[in-house]
């Protein structure tokens, strides 16, 4: 960890080249994880076929997905168009095996009549989760949306009643039925669905600058779309409904579309100890 720490602090100021141009400030530079950082004088990131945006005061949010390159490559764009190449280095993970069984088979091999359903869900989430709105509500820092046993961990390559399935793109946090969720942050409803084929009743909260938190299997929900949120409101309840082998919460993160490991969050928030350029 301590060397992670030390590369993370070389790479800060490799990156920077300029200090006052491009700063990491907090988060965790490393596949499925996500920064908060400050590119003065940039309006725009961009790395791939992505774009970042980047406010007036030069802040920036970048999120890595589960596989991406451990050296990225990055543009930062100027107003006038102009481009500086900068190189950004992720510390790699390994992911676990995760073997679930007991879900209705229905879930896991779909006939052909749930296609229209699952293709319906797909573009609802979609619609929900590509929105980049210029309101900083993610500034205010986030919290974990209740407490209880992590049951499936980011990034797990699932295996289904034997079948291997895509990679496990959110968290799951195991608690009993009625169990209150929170809003993980500050932000407005831009999903409240009930009866999604996967994701059962959920709920998808815009924090923005292209973040969203998700929140799936719900028992009941208690808000409705475009409602405005502050931190810790209450959402809805655990439940088990969608592709679930028992009540948990999926809670799951999305910037720009790409799914990172909602947990590395609470490292945004505005304290010394998560600050990885004073480590
Ligand atoms: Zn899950």
């Amino acid at each position: 960890m301590k060397i992670y720490k030390l590369i993370c602090l070389i790479c800060s100021f490799i990156c920077c080249g300029n200090a006052e141009a491009f700063e990491i400030k907090f988060g965790s530079l490393e596949q499925g994880g996500i920064v908060y950082g400050t590119a003065k004088g940039y309006t725009e990131i961009k790395i791939g076929e992505r774009r970042f945006m980047v406010d007036d005061n030069g802040d920036f949010l970048l999120a890595f997905e589960r596989d991406a390159s451990k050296d990225l490559n990055m543009s930062l764009i100027k107003k006038d168009g102009t481009e500086k190449q900068q190189l950004l280095l992720l510390r790699t993970n390994k992911w676990d095996v995760q073997k679930i069984s007991g879900i209705s088979q229905k879930k896991v091999t779909p006939s052909a009549n749930d296609l229209a359903a699952i293709k319906d869900e797909r573009r609802q989430v979609q619609e929900a989760v590509s929105m980049v709105t210029k309101i900083p509500y993610w500034k205010n820092g986030f919290m974990q949306p209740l407490n209880g046993r992590v049951s499936g961990k980011f990034g797990g390559q699932r295996i289904m009643n034997g079948h291997k399935m895509n990679p496990h793109n959110g968290m799951d946090i195991a608690a009993p039925v009625g169990t209150p969720v929170a809003a993980a942050g500050d932000g407005e409803v831009v999903l409240a669905a009930n009866d999604l084929f996967y994701t059962g009743n959920v709920v998808i909260v815009n924090h923005g600058y292209g973040l969203q938190t998700i929140y799936a299997h719900l028992n009941e929900i208690s808000v409705k779309n475009g409602q405005k949120l502050k931190k810790g409101d209450l959402i809805g309840k655990v439940g088990k409904t969608g592709r679930v082998s028992g009540p948990h919460l999926h809670w799951g993160a999305t910037l720009n579309g790409i799914r990172f490991n909602p947990i590395t969050l609470l490292q945004l928030n505005n304290s010394e100890k998560n600050n990885i350029s004073s480590l």
